[in-house]
C-alpha cells in the first residue's frame, strides 16, 4: 500500500545504483579484479590524514555533550563562522555565520533550499546533462523540473534555449560545475551571460529567480582551471557545498548552504531554511562531522590521483577512436556511445565486464558516463575491453 508517487519513484529508481549492484554480482562470478566498475561516483582516494586527526582530537578534547548534542538547526555557530571565514579568504567574499547553514551533504542542502523556495507548480530549470536526482528533489516539493537540452559541442549550457524557457513561474535554476556527468567547468563567459539573462528576466517578469549552485566538485579540478564563485556574478545565488568529494566523506553526510545577505528576502529564506532542516527530519547536520570539517577547511584529497586516471583513460579512449570532451574537473568522463542507443551501448560494454552508465540517466541520450574514481589498475585492466568494444563498431 505504498503511495502512488512512490510507486513511480521505485520503478524509476536509480539506474546507477542498479549498476553498482550488478558490479557486485559480476565480481562474485569473475573476481573483483576482473570487473571494471565505473558506475558510481564513490571517491577512491582516501580522506586526508587531517580528517582522522580531527576526529580523534574532537572526541578526545571537546566536551562529549557538545560534540554529540543537538545545536541550532542551522549548525554550530563557531563552525559556521569558520566556514564563512574560509570562503572569504579563498574568494574575497564577506560572509558571516548568518550566511551558512550546515546540511546533510549536497543532497540535504538541495532539499532544504527547494523546500524553502518552492510552491507546487513552481518551475526549476536545469541544464542537461544533469545529476538525475534533481528530478526527485524538485518533485519532492511538487515543483516542475524544466530541462534545457544539451549542447553536445562542448557541454557548456545552451543559453539561447535557457532564455526561452524562463517563465513567470521560474523560481530557481540549478547549475552544477564542475559537472556530473561531463567533468566540464562552466567558463566565466558562460556565467556572465547566464547572469545577464537571469537579471533581464527578473526585470521582465518582476520576479526573483534564485540560482542554486550545486558544488560538490568545486575542489576537484585539473590544470589549475578556475571555477568562478557565483555569488560574485549574480546576487540571487545560493551555493550548495558538500565535503563528500573534496574530503572523500560521502557516507558521513556533511555539507553546507551559503545564503548571501544580498539575496531577495534573505531573512525569510534563512529562517525558512533553518525550519526546513528540522522538519525534513534532518534536525541538524551530523554534529561530530560539523566539528571535524571545521578543522579541515584547508585540506583536500590528493587530486593528482584522479588526474593520473583522467589522463590514462582520456588518452586511451581517444586513441581507440572514441569521442569525448576532456574533463576539466570532477571524476567523470562523458563518452559518446558508438551506437545511437546509449543503453544498448552500455549493455555491450558489459560483455567486457565494463560497467558504465547510459547518458539518458542524465537527460543526455547517446552518451555514457565513466566514473574514473577507481584504482589506476582498474583503468589499466579495462583498456583492452574498451579497445575491443570500439573495434566492434569502428574497425569492423
Ligand atoms: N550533486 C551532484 C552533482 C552530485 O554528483 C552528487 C553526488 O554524487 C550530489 C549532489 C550529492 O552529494 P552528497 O553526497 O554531498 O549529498
Amino acid at each position: 500500500m505504498i503511495s502512488n508517487k512512490m510507486i513511480g519513484l521505485v520503478q524509476n529508481s536509480s539506474v546507477i545504483r542498479a549498476m553498482f549492484e550488478e558490479g557486485k554480482r559480476l565480481a562474485s562470478i569473475y573476481g573483483a579484479e576482473n570487473v571494471y566498475d565505473f558506475s558510481l561516483g564513490n571517491p577512491s582516494v582516501e580522506p586526508p590524514r587531517t580528517v582522522k586527526d580531527a576526529v580523534i582530537e574532537t572526541i578526545n578534547e571537546e566536551s562529549a555533550n557538545l560534540v554529540h548534542g543537538y545545536m541550532n538547526n542551522s549548525g554550530y555557530e563557531d563552525v559556521r563562522r569558520a566556514i564563512a571565514n574560509s570562503i572569504n579568504k579563498k574568494f574575497k567574499t564577506s560572509f558571516g555565520e548568518e550566511n551558512i547553514i550546515m546540511t546533510v551533504g549536497a543532497a540535504g542542502g538541495l532539499n532544504v533550499i527547494l523546500k524553502t523556495l518552492l510552491n507546487p507548480g513552481d518551475e526549476v530549470i536545469t541544464f542537461a546533462p544533469f545529476f538525475g536526482e534533481y528530478r526527485n528533489y524538485v518533485s519532492n516539493f511538487d515543483g516542475e523540473l524544466v530541462i534545457v537540452s544539451p549542447n553536445t559541442i562542448n557541454f557548456q549550457p545552451n543559453l539561447a534555449e535557457f532564455e526561452e524557457k524562463i517563465t513567470p513561474k521560474t523560481k530557481a535554476v540549478i547549475i552544477n560545475t564542475p559537472n556530473n556527468p561531463t567533468g566540464v567547468v562552466y567558463s566565466e563567459e558562460t556565467i556572465i551571460a547566464l547572469s545577464d539573462i537571469l537579471r533581464r528576466k527578473q526585470t521582465e517578469f518582476n520576479t526573483s529567480i534564485y540560482l542554486i549552485s550545486d558544488e560538490p566538485y568545486r575542489e576537484l579540478v585539473y590544470d589549475e582551471i578556475e571555477v568562478p564563485y557565483l555569488t560574485k556574478y549574480y546576487k540571487n545565488t545560493i551555493v550548495g557545498y558538500s565535503f563528500s568529494k573534496s574530503l572523500s566523506l560521502p557516507g558521513e553526510r556533511i555539507g553546507y548552504l551559503v545564503i548571501p545577505k544580498e539575496v531577495d528576502d534573505f531573512a525569510d529564506i534563512t529562517a525558512a531554511a533553518n525550519v526546513a532542516t528540522r522538519i525534513l527530519g534532518f534536525v541538524n547536520a551530523p554534529s561530530l562531522l560539523q566539528r571535524v570539517v571545521a578543522k579541515c577547511l584547508d585540506s583536500e584529497v590528493d587530486v593528482s590521483v584522479y588526474n593520473r586516471n583522467r589522463e590514462l583513460l582520456y588518452n586511451s579512449l581517444i586513441d581507440y577512436g572514441y569521442t569525448c570532451v576532456k574533463p576539466e574537473g570532477a571524476f567523470y568522463l562523458f563518452v559518446k556511445a558508438l551506437e545511437e542507443d546509449d543503453k544498448a551501448f552500455a549493455a555491450a560494454a558489459k560483455k567486457y565486464n565494463i560497467l558504465i552508465v547510459p547518458g539518458s540517466s542524465f537527460g543526455c541520450p547517446g552518451y555514457c558516463r565513466i566514473a574514473y574514481c577507481v584504482d589506476y589498475k582498474t583503468i589499466l585492466g579495462s583498456l583492452e575491453g574498451f579497445k575491443k568494444l570500439a573495434d566492434e563498431y569502428i574497425n569492423k
